[in-house]
């Protein structure tokens, strides 16, 4: 750290992302990308045009890309809004609605306490029940922003959309953030709710289900004022902030989406798979919904089996954390990636 670092920045203690390994290579299961590669449409999308045409500037309103998602989503364009990332989105939310304060459970993405910090927004984290769902009776009727992931992570849990309504119905003062970075891997949905409420703010990203974590690119569903909010904080931080090959892969992945759905099933499935087979090894999986599960084992801790694993060459997601460092967020793989996986798992078991 330098000694010109502005004083309210000196103590952030920022994000750690999963880890992004050059030296050799692994079976990567630690970061929730998808196993399979973009579309054929996406492919052939960024070709030697578009990377031509990277002299010129991108289109700062992305209009093509937001009428092909607002289609998909049965919505008009200035309902959608689209960022670097969904974190992006999470960033500029928290910029835009923290003024009263946060509230989030206190096992879950770990980037929500890190904006607060850096916008030095007051923050309420609600623990999550015994069996790590969300208490969502303590969300309801609190005057200030609402952050739940749905799936939460890295428990892979869901909530139903009945009661995120229930907790959207009882803040209509504040902001409702469902952040629906998992949803497609079997949760429900709240975007079809932002026609019926001006205060959700719904979520997604291109990382997960549609296999473009690399490009870069969130989207978030809500009414148009909302998404006048967050257009204003981008046109005054990076109004260029969706690169044009970016855009182009986006409008391209939204329409090649029968080709998503159908790797979020075969996703599903290797999720029931891998869980079956650890439970046959004594773990106890939490009940995902997302693309990856988060498990225990009941013969060795979570920090030996995170390394044993990595020294085998898979690597998982660990958080050494109170609560939770007994287990590991294992990202769902291809069926191959996942067999060699619960191999590495028995000998490792058989080595104790
Ligand atoms: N929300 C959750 C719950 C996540 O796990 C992630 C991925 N780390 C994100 C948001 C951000 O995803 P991205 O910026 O790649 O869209």
């Amino acid at each position: 750290m330098s000694r010109f670092l502005n004083e309210k920045y000196q103590k952030l203690d920022a994000y750690t992302p999963g880890e992004q390994p050059q030296d050799k290579s692994y079976i990567k299961l630690n970061t929730n990308e998808s196993p399979y590669p973009p579309s054929g449409g996406v492919i052939s999308a960024v070709n030697e045009t578009e990377i031509k045409n990277l002299r010129l500037y991108s289109d700062p309103e992305s209009a093509r890309l937001k009428t092909a998602l607002a289609k998909l989503y049965n919505t008009e364009a200035e309902n959608i809004f689209v960022s670097n990332g969904s974190d992006d989105i999470l960033n500029f939310a928290f910029m835009a609605y923290g003024s009263n304060g946060v509230i989030f459970p206190d096992i879950t993405y770990g980037f929500y306490s890190v904006f607060a910090e850096l916008h030095g927004i007051p923050t309420t984290v609600i623990p999550l029940n015994e069996d790590f769902t969300v208490n969502t009776s303590a969300f309801m009727g609190k005057n200030k922003l609402i952050v739940i992931a749905n799936p939460n992570a890295p428990t892979g849990i869901a909530l139903s959309l009945e009661v995120i309504e229930e907790i959207i119905k009882s803040n209509p003062d504040s902001i409702v953030l469902i952040d629906e970075a998992y949803v497609d891997f079997g949760a429900e949905s709240c975007a079809s709710l932002t026609e019926k409420y001006d205060n959700l703010l719904c979520v997604q990203t291109f990382s997960k289900s549609r296999s473009m974590a690399g490009a870069r690119l969130g989207f978030a569903i809500a009414g148009k004022e909302i998404i006048a909010d967050l257009e204003k904080i981008k046109y005054s931080t990076n109004p260029y902030n969706i690169n044009r090959l970016t855009q182009v892969a986006g409008i391209a992945a939204v329409t090649d989406n029968d080709y998503y759905t159908e790797n979020c099933k075969k996703i599903i499935q290797t999720r029931e798979y891998v869980t079956k087979e650890l439970e046959a090894l004594g773990f106890r999986v939490l009940d995902s919904k997302a693309n990856f599960v988060f498990a225990k084992s009941n013969k060795i801790s979570g920090m030996a089996l995170y390394e044993a694993l990595k020294e085998k060459g898979a690597l998982v997601r660990h958080f050494d954390k109170p609560r939770i460092c007994e287990y590991n967020r294992i990202t769902i793989g291809s069926r191959k990636e996942m067999e060699i996986f619960i191999e590495k798992v028995k000998e490792i078991l058989g080595e104790l």
